[in-house]
C-alpha cells in the first residue's frame, strides 16, 4: 500500500510534534509513530525546561549558554549552543500561548526551578566571582513532558496533520543522495506500507534501552538512530551516553533531578553528604556526569547503603507539603516501586542510563548530514534526542534536552516550510519495499533459532558493565567482541509468533536489530576515544585531552565494519578551560 504526503515527521515526541504544528499551517504533513502520540517518552520528563527567563531571580541567556558549553566539557558547537539559549525565552512563551499550563510564581509567571549546573554570577567579599546554583527551569509540577507533549498534540490535531499511530518505520529510502520516503509496518494488522514524500524529518527519540538500569521507556530503541546508519548516514559523537545520578533502586526508573533542585541530599552509609568531597560549592546540584560519578565511585569504594549498590536520596527535611505540591509524581513513583513515603524515609537510588548525547548529525537548520564534510542528504531531516547538532557535547545539562526538541523541532519545521514549497516529489523506486518483505518472509517461516530475549538481555547486562559509567580498553574489547557474537547469533533468530495482528515478537525483533546496530556504534566510539570528556570517562586514560580530542566524532557504516572520521567543535567564545563546580 502506497501513501503520499508532502511531508513525513517520525515521531510523536516534543521534536516531531513541534515540527508538525510549524509544517501543518502550510503543507500536507503525516506523523508516524510506533506509540500512539501522547505515549512518546517526552511525556515522561519531569523537571522541566530550561530558560533564562529571570521569574525567581536575576539570569541571563548569557549565562545559560556559558553554562551550557561548560556543562557539554566543550564538546558543544557553540553556535549552536549560543542559538539555543537565545531563543529559548520566546519559545517558552509561545508554548505557554499555546496553553501549556506551566506551574506559577505568587504573582502569575511561569515558575522556576533549581537544576544542575545552571548557575549565576556572584561576587564574594574579595571581590571573586564564583558561580553558584540559578532558578531557570520552567516546570509544571513533576509532570512538565507530560503537559507539553499533550498541549502540541492538540495544536497538531487542530491543524489537521494525519497521525498514522502504531506504524512501525523500518527503512528510509534514499536513491542517488535524495531521501524519497520510508517504509513501515502497522502494527495492527503486520501489513508493509510505503510512504512517499518530498521530505521525511526523524524525531525518534534516545537510545536508553541499550542498557540494562535506565530511565528510559521501552520504546527507546534508537530505531531512527540505527535505520539511518543503515541507510548510509554517519552518526555522531555515539560514546556519549549520560547516565543520570538518580533512578529508583533497581529498575533505574527516574527520580528527577528537580528532587535536588527542591533541596534534596544525597547520603552515603555513614548518613555524609558525600557531594562536598567532589563539587565544594555546587554539592547536589553539579552536572550529572560528575554526580553520577561521585555516586559510583561511593557504591565501588564500598559507601553504598548497607555496602550494597545504591547510595539515599534523602527528601525528609523538605516536607510533606511542598513534597504534595512540586514533587507529585515521583512521591508516588517511590511509594508504588520501592514501597517507600518520601516525607518519611529517604528513596534508594542508582545512576541510571538516561539520555543519548550523540545521534544522526544535523545543520542547525536540522538538515542531516551525509558526512564529516558539512554535505546534506536532500530530503532528510532530524530533530530531538535522535539528533546531535551539537547542542550538548559529552553532557547534557538536565532541562536542556526538552529544550533541545522544541528549538530544533521549530527551526526544522522552519526549512522545511521553505523547502516544501519549491521540492518535487522524486519518483519512488519499485523495488522499495522488497528487502523489508523479504525480512518478514523470513521471520514467519522460522521453526527454531535464537531467542531474542536471550540476546537482548546479554547485550543489555554486558552493555551496563562493560560500556556504562566507568570503562577501559579491555572492557571495551570484549564489549565489540560479545556485539559481533550476538549480532551473528541474531542472523538465526527465530519468532515464535505467527499471528499478524499487534505481533509484539516482531517489533521486538526489530527493535534488537537496532540495538545491535548502534550499541557497535558507541562501544566503537568509546574505545577509540582516549580520554575523560563528560559522560565518556576512561579509566586508563584519566584526563581531558584538548590536543588530540576536542573533536567529534563520526561513525560510518562500511562493508569492513565501523570506520571513525572526525571534525573540529566549533568554539566562538569559550575556550576549554579545566571544569570545576
Ligand atoms: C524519564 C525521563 C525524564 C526526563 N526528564 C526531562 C526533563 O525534565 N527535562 C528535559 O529537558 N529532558 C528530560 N528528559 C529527556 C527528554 O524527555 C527527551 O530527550 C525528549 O523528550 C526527547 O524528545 P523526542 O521528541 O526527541 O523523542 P520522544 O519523545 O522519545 O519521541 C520519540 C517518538 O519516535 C517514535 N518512534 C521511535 N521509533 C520509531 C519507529 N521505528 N517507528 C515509528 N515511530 C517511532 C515514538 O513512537 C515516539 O513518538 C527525560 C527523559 C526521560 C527518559
Amino acid at each position: 500500500m502506497i501513501h503520499k504526503h508532502d511531508l513525513l515527521i517520525v515521531g510523536a515526541g516534543l521534536a516531531g510534534l513541534r515540527a508538525g504544528v510549524e509544517t501543518s499551517k502550510y503543507h500536507d504533513v503525516a506523523i508516524l509513530s510506533k506509540l500512539f502520540p501522547t505515549r512518546s517518552h517526552s511525556g515522561a520528563a519531569q523537571g522541566g525546561i530550561a530558560a533564562a527567563l529571570g521569574n525567581e531571580e536575576h539570569d541571563t541567556v548569557e549565562w545559560h549558554i556559558f553554562d551550557s558549553v561548560k556543562g557539554s566539557d566543550y564538546l558543544g558547537d557553540q553556535d549552536a549552543i549560543t542559538m539555543m539559549c537565545s531563543e529559548a525565552p520566546d519559545a517558552i512563551y509561545e508554548l505557554e500561548h499555546m496553553g501549556v499550563p506551566f506551574s506559577r510564581t505568587k504573582d502569575g509567571k511561569i515558575a522556576q526551578r533549581q537544576f544542575g549546573g545552571h548557575t549565576k554570577e556572584v561576587k564574594d567579599e574579595q571581590g571573586n566571582i564564583k558561580r553558584l546554583p540559578v532558578i531557570r527551569a520552567c516546570y509544571a509540577a513533576d509532570r512538565t513532558g507530560h503537559v507539553l507533549l499533550h498541549t502540541l498534540y492538540e495544536q497538531c490535531v487542530k491543524n489537521n496533520v494525519r497521525f498514522y499511530s502504531e506504524y512501525f518505520v523500518l527503512s528510509l529510502i534514499i536513491r542517488d543522495g535524495v531521501c524519497r520516503g520510508l517504509t513501515a509496518f502497522n502494527l495492527r494488522d503486520g501489513q508493509i506500507h510505503t510512504f512517499h514524500a518530498k521530505a521525511v524529518m526523524f524525531g525518534t527519540g534516545g537510545y536508553g534501552r541499550a542498557f540494562r538500569v535506565t530511565s528510559n521507556a521501552y520504546a527507546n530503541s534508537g530505531d531512527g538512530v540505527a535505520i539511518a546508519f543503515r541507510a548510509g548516514i554517519p552518526l555522531e559523537d555515539m560514546e556519549f551516553v549520560q547516565f543520570h545520578p538518580t533512578g529508583l533502586y533497581p529498575l533505574g526508573i527516574l527520580v528527577t533531578e528537580g528532587a535536588r533542585g527542591e533541596g534534596g541530599y544525597l547520603k552515603n552509609r555513614n548518613g555524609d553528604r558525600f557531594m562536598k568531597e567532589y563539587a565544594p560549592t555546587v554539592m547536589e546540584l553539579a552536572p550529572r556526569d560528575m554526580v553520577t560519578r561521585s555516586i559510583q565511585t561511593e557504591i565501588n569504594e564500598g559507601r553504598g547503603i548497607d555496602g550494597k549498590d545504591f547510595v539515599n536520596l534523602d527528601l525528609t527535611h523538605i516536607g510533606a507539603a511542598k513534597l504534595k505540591e512540586r514533587l507529585p509524581e515521583i512521591t508516588g513513583f517511590a511509594k508504588t516501586y520501592a514501597g517507600i513515603d518520601p516525607v518519611k524515609q529517604p528513596i534508594p537510588i542508582l545512576p541510571t542510563a538516561h539520555y543519548s548525547m550523540g545521534g544522526i548529525p544535523v545543520t542547525l537548520k536540522g538538515e542531516v548530514l551525509a558526512d564529516e564534510k558539512g554535505n546534506t542528504v536532500t530530503g532528510f531531516y532530524a530533530a530531538g534526542e535522535c539528533a546531535c547538532v551539537s547542542v550538548h557535547g559529552a553532557n547534557r545539562l538536565g532541562t536542556n534536552s526538552l529544550l533541545d526538541a522544541v528549538i530544533h523541532g521549530r527551526r526544522t519545521g522552519k526549512t522545511l516550510v521553505e523547502f516544501l514549497r519549491t521540492a518535487e516529489l522524486s519518483p519512488m523506486p519499485e523495488d522499495a519495499e522488497d528487502n523489508d518483505k523479504k525480512i518478514f518472509a523470513d521471520l514467519y517461516d522460522t521453526k527454531k533459532g535464537e531467542n531474542c530475549d536471550k540476546i537482548r538481555v546479554r547485550l543489555k547486562e554486558e552493555m551496563m558493565n562493560k560500556c556504562g559509567v566507568f570503562r577501559n580498553e579491555k572492557d571495551l574489547n570484549s564489549m565489540l567482541d560479545t556485539i559481533h557474537e550476538l549480532k551473528s547469533m541474531y542472523k538465526n533468530v527465530a519468532m515464535m509468533d505467527k499471528s499478524k495482528v499487534f505481533n509484539t515478537e516482531m517489533q521486538e525483533i526489530f527493535e534488537l536489530r537496532n540495538l545491535l546496530e548502534f550499541s557497535d556504534a558507541i562501544v566503537t566510539g568509546a574505545l577509540a576515544r582516549q580520554e575523560c570528556r563528560g559522560a565518556h570517562w576512561r579509566t586508563d586514560h584519566p584526563t581531558r585531552d584538548d590536543v588530540n580530542w576536542l573533536k567529534h566524532s563520526i561513525a560510518f557504516k562500511t562493508e569492513k565494519g565501523i570506520e571513525l572520521k572526525y571534525k573540529p567543535v566549533i568554539i566562538t567564545k569559550y575556550q576549554p578551560q579545566e571544569r570545576k563546580y
